[in-house]
């Protein structure tokens, strides 16, 4: 395809793109090169926790950007410490370290458990993850990862992942042995297919790994940040894991992740950890102003609302087209399909008219739902709508 001068065979191929160029957004709504418009329920993959452009957000990168965007990780700067501040005050854990993306911050959770293995369990290293898990696209976390055929594309793997059976406890207890330093989870499954941890789970696990002295990693990368409706969701449960990470909606679009733990675990020496972007103002300038929005009176209260509402309007979607139902929590949710339409039904919502419909597919059978936080009822029932056209065809 031609966009002004380029073409857009420059970019490297990764995955297949429908024919159209983004050059605007505002809210629920993302506008084309040709001003076509889109509800857009995937939010850069549940990223914009509060839609495209918030003035939150546009605010704060142009405020910082104007004063400071980066003096190195080596020094301390303003709003690097007032997230970890706030992070560390609004959860279980006591010390914080930024990193870019999901998957960096869960490479620093592997790092970090297995220094601490080795400090405290005898060079313990194995950390047990789920099957049809997702922790991101590095070496070290495709290894993690329970996706089907990533244990060979770019073999040899990173070893030290045994792969337990996702809300099955006697999986995980039957692979903890001497060499195992932790077990790692996502308290909601999303590439997975958007499949809650049962809380009685969640607890299990925490007392399970505790009692055998290894530690608890919750991979809040696509469930934190208020997606669940409280602000990490872990909370559903009752529970308080050892070491948590953080990426997509912490951003608010921006690239910014954390990795966050309880202080004795905490046993990064100098050297052992770092990067070049950690920390840096002009990203935890965002993080900060979009927690402490998250952090208004009534917004995760609103979170619950309308995730309660997107629920129960897929559940009457569902009745009506015969459908085997919907799952998830607070503002992630998935409707199930009969047969194995979803990649279908996505190419058909993105090209409708008058107005486009972004979805997502993670797995054929079923579609996923990851809007804005602050997405409204009216935004929701127009999705429904739309939705519900297409499933008549
Ligand atoms: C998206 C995601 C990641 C990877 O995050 P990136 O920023 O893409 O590296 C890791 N874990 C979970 C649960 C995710 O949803």
């Amino acid at each position: 395809m031609r966009y002004h001068a380029a073409s857009t065979d420059s970019l490297m191929f990764i995955t297949p793109r429908p024919e159209i160029v983004f050059e605007r957004g505002e809210g629920s709504w993302l506008f084309d090169h040709t001003g076509r418009r889109y509800l857009d329920f995937i939010q850069g993959w549940a990223v914009n926790c509060l839609g495209h452009c918030p003035p939150e957000i546009t605010e704060a990168l142009a405020g910082q950007a104007a004063k400071l965007i980066n003096p190195s990780p080596a020094f301390y700067n303003g709003p690097m410490v007032e997230l970890a501040g706030l992070l560390t005050a609004h959860s279980v854990f006591d010390r914080v370290f930024f990193a870019n993306t999901g998957a960096e911050a869960n490479e620093g959770a592997i790092k970090l458990a297995r220094k601490w293995g080795r400090l405290n369990r005898a060079g313990a290293h194995e950390i047990i993850t789920f099957g049809h898990s997702f922790h991101g696209r590095t070496l070290a976390t495709m290894s993690a990862s329970g996706k089907a055929g990533w244990d060979t594309i770019y073999a040899p793997q990173v070893a030290g992942f045994p792969k337990a059976v996702y809300n099955d406890i006697a999986s995980v207890e039957a692979l903890i042995g001497p060499q195992t330093v932790a077990v790692m989870l996502e308290p909601v499954q999303g590439e997975g297919g958007v499949i809650p941890a049962e809380p009685g789970f969640l607890r299990a696990l925490r007392q399970l790994t505790a009692e055998r002295g290894i530690l608890l990693i919750v991979d809040e990368v696509q469930s934190g940040m208020g997606r669940t409706g409280k602000l990490f969701a872990y909370e559903h449960a009752g529970i308080a894991p050892d070491i948590m990470t953080l990426g997509k909606g912490i951003g608010g679009g921006v690239p910014l992740a954390a990795l966050l733990a309880r202080e004795a675990v905490c046993c990064f020496e100098p050297g052992d950890q770092g990067g070049t972007y950690n920390g840096n103002p002009l990203m935890t300038a965002v993080g900060v102003a979009v927690l402490k929005r998250l952090l208004a009176p009534g917004f995760l209260a609103g979170v619950e609302a309308r995730g309660q509402y997107l629920a129960q309007r897929l559940g009457e979607l569902s009745d009506r087209h015969g459908l085997p139902g919907e799952r998830g929590s607070g503002l992630l949710r998935a409707l199930i399909l009969a047969d194995e339409r979803g990649p279908q039904l996505v190419a058909a919502a993105l090209t409708m008219q008058p107005q486009g419909l972004l979805l997502n597919s993670p797995r054929p059978n079923l579609l996923r739902f990851m809007p804005a936080l602050n997405v409204s009822e009216a935004e929701i029932d127009q999705m429904i709508g739309q939705l519900d056209a297409l499933l008549q065809q």
